[in-house]
């Protein structure tokens, strides 16, 4: 493996970026060219034990700074996240591999989470009712937890923890920052801006690290609440042991999402939608849509522009000024995963109608690069069809009708997203109606939601109650307390009734 000039990754505790020499490292990949970029330190207790204790040092002075001044922070962060949006989507793109089109589109989601909660002082307003009972009012207050904790996935270096920490700071609270330790750089750039726009001591942490520092933040007694997003094994495990040691917890998990094709869908803009969908981001996404549910004829209306569209797919390195349209995944076992899946269905009796195993790329030989890849006659006891793939690759399901179809996308173990491709507002409805997932599409692909709402996985693509982002988030992140009072008498030195 070549390895270049490595990039520093240090923690950064109560204020200070801080090198950690002496412990054991992973290493982080520019997967486009398969180089080592950075060695990021594995943190275990000790460092863990820092971070949290200079976020609850920090906790009285930030929970009593007024939110109008702590979303003044969050105005200036926005400013600055704009004005470093090319050298954010540079780092997505080198340490993850999206192309600089698709780290863009993450950083806007990003910076819309940073928007919302700029409206903190609107947020945090809690309720009032004059006269419960005879000269008592009630009033409810929001306060903030203490320090909470996020918990990130290799797949959205920025925009993840973006999720979490602006909405949770906003609240009153201070945070302790684990990224994923395939992708710290970002992570670190995004908080090194929030120090600049003038984030007091301690208030933000950040550490590294993969199992043994997460298990550290997990049963911390002074971690109050835990955000996770990554795959559902760990999302479970995330929220039984947060659980058990009394954090509140909201852990999203992986997903299957399944599109259906209705017989009646607009061809061009369906095979357009199916293509972003499934192979956008190099599939690395928990809103992929993985499953093409082709009712009837939809098959033969859809698929042969459907591969068209697929091989027309340019693939290449995405740290270069000319972009291709798809990037590499994220390292090379994941692409020898994702390879062997679809040979497996392959030997389960499965069509591969567009093959992109074999995906070479002369001026990156050593990049972990796949094509886009088109599975068909999927059946629903292959391991293909059950498995999160979360690479380039769509099946294909062929259907009777829509019943069929909703029975089998609800067979799901997951339920993250799902969509429906039809000119038929009455299929639509039905769809809509009786899909278990937590976010659909009408004639929309990839129907992640923005920041005012929440990212509603369902099944087990949600461990919890309170979802990341919208009004759920800020009911994640505060508790309420409720005021009940009545005064007596006419106070001494009272004027008012003399
Ligand atoms: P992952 O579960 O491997 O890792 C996520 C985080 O958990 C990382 O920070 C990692 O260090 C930590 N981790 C990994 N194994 C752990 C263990 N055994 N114990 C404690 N912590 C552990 O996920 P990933 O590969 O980084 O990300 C891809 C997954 O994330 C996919 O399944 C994808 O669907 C999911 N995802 C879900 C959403 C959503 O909102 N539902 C969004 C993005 C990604």
């Amino acid at each position: 493996m070549v390895t270049t000039a490595l990039q520093p990754c240090p923690v950064f505790i109560g204020g200070e970026w801080r090198e950690i020499g002496e412990l054991a490292t992973s290493p982080v990949y520019n997967p486009s060219r398969g180089e080592v970029i950075a060695e990021v330190p594995m943190c275990g207790t000790e460092i863990v034990n820092d971070a949290v204790n200079a976020a609850a040092d920090a906790f009285p002075a930030w929970r009593d700074t007024p939110p109008v001044e702590r979303a003044r922070l969050f105005f200036r962060y926005r400013q600055l996240v704009e004005e470093n949006f090319d050298r954010i989507c540079q780092m997505v793109t080198r340490e993850h591999g999206k192309t600089l089109a698709e780290a863009r589109g993450s950083i806007f989601r990003g910076l819309e989470n940073i928007e919302y909660a700029c409206g903190i002082p609107t947020l945090l307003m809690g309720d009032s009712l004059e006269n419960i009972a005879r000269g008592v009012d009630c009033e409810t207050l929001l306060k903030p937890l203490g320090v909470c904790v996020g918990i990130t996935p290799f797949n959205f270096p920025a925009m993840v923890p973006m999720w979490m920490f602006p909405l949770a700071l906003a609240c009153g609270n201070t945070f302790v920052l684990k990224p994923s330790e395939k992708v710290p750089l970002t992570a670190n750039y995004i908080v090194e801006l929030l120090e600049k726009a003038g984030l007091p001591k301690g208030v933000l942490n950040v550490v590294h690290g993969g199992r043994e520092c997460v298990d550290a933040l997990l049963t911390h007694p002074k971690v109050r609440a835990i955000s996770f997003v990554g795959s559902s094994p760990v999302a479970k495990h995330i929220y039984e042991t947060g659980t058990r040691h009394g954090k509140r917890v909201q852990a999203n998990g992986g997903a299957k999402n399944y599109l259906v094709i209705m017989p009646d869908a607009d061809v061009p803009r369906t095979v357009e939608a199916l293509a972003t969908a499934a192979f956008g981001c190099a599939g690395e996404r928990c809103m992929a849509g993985s499953t093409a549910l082709t009712v009837g004829a939809a098959a033969a209306r859809v698929l042969p522009s459907l591969v068209e569209a697929a091989r027309a797919i340019r693939v290449g390195p995405t740290d270069v000024p000319a972009q291709p349209d798809m990037g590499p995944v994220i390292t090379a076992q994941h692409r020898d995963r994702v390879v062997s899946l679809v040979e497996g269905s392959e030997s389960q009796g499965a069509q591969v109608i567009c093959d992109g195993r074999n995906q070479r790329i002369p001026e990156a030989p050593n990049g972990f690069f796949l094509g886009a890849t088109i599975v068909d006659q999927v059946e629903n006891e292959m391991t293909i069809a059950r498995e999160e793939v979360f690479g380039p690759v769509l099946n294909v399901m062929r259907m009777e009708d829509l019943d069929q179809a909703i029975e089998l996308a609800n067979q799901s173990a997951y339920g993250n997203g799902a969509a429906i491709f039809t000119n038929s507002g009455k299929a639509a409805r039905e769809f809509k109606h009786r899909v278990k997932a937590g976010m659909v599409g009408i004639n929309v692909g990839v129907p992640a939601t923005m920041a005012m709402f929440p990212f509603t996985g369902w099944n087990e693509s949600f461990y919890g109650d309170l979802h990341i982002q919208g009004k759920e988030g800020v009911q994640f992140y505060t508790q309420q307390k409720v005021i009940s009072s009545r005064w007596f008498g006419h106070g001494v030195g009272d004027v008012w009734k003399k």
